[in-house]
């Protein structure tokens, strides 16, 4: 009963560093730096907010539709600036396969993207063809961008940087900055979101 919930006590918590994991803030602001200007990019929607029945369904497609969609959710949805109606799901790693018919079917284009792809820019705009910006837009945007991704150089030998993920060893997981040089320059640092 709601008189007898449990006692938080406020000063036990203060604010989340960020709303997202770090993998999905670095891919959000890569989205951001890489998709249209016209477009919202929105994190974390339940998959139940991106598709409605059409027409009647009797109680088994509609049984069956709530069983598909409850409890996922997308990773990224791509929407229209106006009215923030749902143009493109974007799922992190290999996701989504079983919902994947229905969103096709409606029109709403679905990419999976795999970790090591979601926060390299090139990636993106090669995989997100329709939905990235035209060059005026990337020239327009450059000054956000820069403080959105930030570039880093090589201090070796001023090569720019990449993020890369360490695939093994005592730092797997995390992300750093690496020559684009590597392997030929071994220099890299950790990246810090
Ligand atoms: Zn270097």
């Amino acid at each position: 009963m709601f008189w007898k919930r449990k006692k938080i006590v406020p000063e036990k918590y203060e604010p989340a560093a960020a709303v997202l994991t770090r993998e999905m803030t670095l891919m959000f602001q890569t989205l951001k730096h890489v998709v249209r200007s016209d477009l919202v990019v929105l994190p974390h929607v339940p998959m139940q907010r991106l598709l409605r029945p059409f027409g009647q369904l009797n109680q088994k497609e509609r049984t069956s539709l709530h069983a598909a969609l409850a409890g996922h959710e997308a990773d990224f949805v791509l929407c229209s600036g106006k009215g923030l109606r749902p143009e493109a799901v974007i799922m992190l790693e290999d996701h989504g396969h079983e919902v994947e018919p229905i969103f096709e079917h409606v029109g709403i284009r679905f990419f999976r993207i795999p970790m090591k792809g979601a926060a390299n820019s090139d990636y993106l705009h090669t995989v997100l063809e329709a939905y990235v910006a035209k060059n005026e837009d990337t020239a327009k945007n450059l000054s956000d961008t820069q403080t959105i991704l930030p570039r880093k150089y090589c201090p070796k030998c001023q090569t720019e940087m990449v993020v890369k993920r360490a695939r093994g060893g005592p730092w797997e997981g995390s992300l750093f900055w690496v020559c684009r040089r590597y392997p030929r320059c071994k220099t890299s640092e950790l990246h810090k979101v």
